[in-house]
């Protein structure tokens, strides 16, 4: 009998854990001849996610929870949830009810008799999301497919369903600096793709506000492209032709003038700290890497440690 593993990632979720339970429990039951367990990764919440999700652990032993010592941000739940997980087939939901549960059965008819590794939900329409959310989403999904020539689709979300290969090919990857979408698309595998339309949150609020969707993206970009290097290269080459040229113009014709001379250092030197900044980015990702930290801290758990 295959087991599937349900990892949810939760930080200040009390509002719509417990509807999360019922109504993906609910799906599962469609689901014939199938064992299943719900990991709860609770994401150092604030409020009463904890007890929520303790009471759910206590009532069906099919709950389980992991609480963190902090927050550590999805990425990290995600990955400790993989971690944890021992189902045949391992799937990430978000517990705001944005990634419908009806969709479950589909996700296992296409992994278990469809030969896919991996049935992913992809978003069709972004309504209900603020105007300016939606094209700044857009456009960051069209630069950063043409930057990593990586399959990273604008509604592709975390919301799948994986098989067991696929899942440990992803915990091969122990990078500190995650994004799963990146990670996803970089292990490769056969995904179907199973649409659905944007729902609302049924409860509570989203985590995100536009500078931490702002350092996503730059994570997005960094952990996943070297393009911006190059760029680098490519501008600071071009810079030298010009400046060559010049001379030899500044040869032929007599020019001076203090004003154009500042200009021309102020226009370099701030050239050259933008061009810092973007080594900088990857100085200090690789910073982290070397520092081999954990990428999450369990404190209270449920299930046995292993
Ligand atoms: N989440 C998390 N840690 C965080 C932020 C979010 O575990 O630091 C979880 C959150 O509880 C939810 C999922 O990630 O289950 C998606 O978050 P949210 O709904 O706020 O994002 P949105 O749907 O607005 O993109
Ligand atoms: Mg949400």
């Amino acid at each position: 009998m295959d087991k599937i593993s349900i990892i949810v990632p939760c930080f200040n979720e009390e509002d719509v854990v417990s509807m999360f339970y019922q109504e993906t429990t609910k799906q599962l039951h469609r689901i014939p001849d199938i064992d299943y367990e719900l990991l709860f990764i609770n994401d150092g919440s604030k409020d009463h996610t904890a007890s929520v999700l303790k009471e759910l652990a206590e009532k069906d032993s099919h709950c389980f929870y992991f609480t963190f010592s902090r927050n550590f941000g999805k990425e990290a739940a995600m990955f400790a949830g993989l971690e944890k997980a021992t189902g045949d087939y391992v799937v990430i939901m978000d517990a705001d009810l944005q990634h419908p549960p009806r969709l479950l059965p589909d996700m296992y008819h296409a992994c278990k008799y469809e030969g896919y590794d991996c049935a992913a939900g992809k978003r069709v329409d972004r309504t209900g999301e603020g105007r300016l959310r939606n094209f700044l989403s857009h456009s960051f999904y069209k630069v950063i497919q043409k930057l990593t020539k990586m399959d990273m689709d604008d509604g592709a979300g975390d919301f799948r369903m994986m098989s067991r290969q696929m899942v440990d090919a992803i915990l091969e990857l122990k990078e500190y600096n995650r994004y799963m979408k990146g990670l996803f698309s970089f292990v490769g595998f056969d995904t179907k793709w199973i649409e659905f339309h944007n729902v609302q949150r049924a409860a509570g609020n989203s985590k995100w506000n536009f500078s931490k969707l702002f350092a996503y993206a730059m994570e997005g970009m960094f952990s996943f492209s070297t393009a911006p290097i190059v760029w680098i290269g490519n501008i600071g080459t071009a810079i030298m032709f010009l400046s060559i040229l010049m001379t030899l113009f500044g040869l032929l014709v007599h020019v001076t003038s203090m004003f154009h001379l500042v200009c021309l250092i102020l226009f370099l030197s701030g050239l050259q700290m933008l061009f810092v900044a973007i080594l900088g980015q990857y100085t200090t990702k690789d910073y982290m890497e070397s520092k081999q930290r954990p990428i999450y801290i369990v404190k209270e758990t449920s299930k046995n440690l292993s």
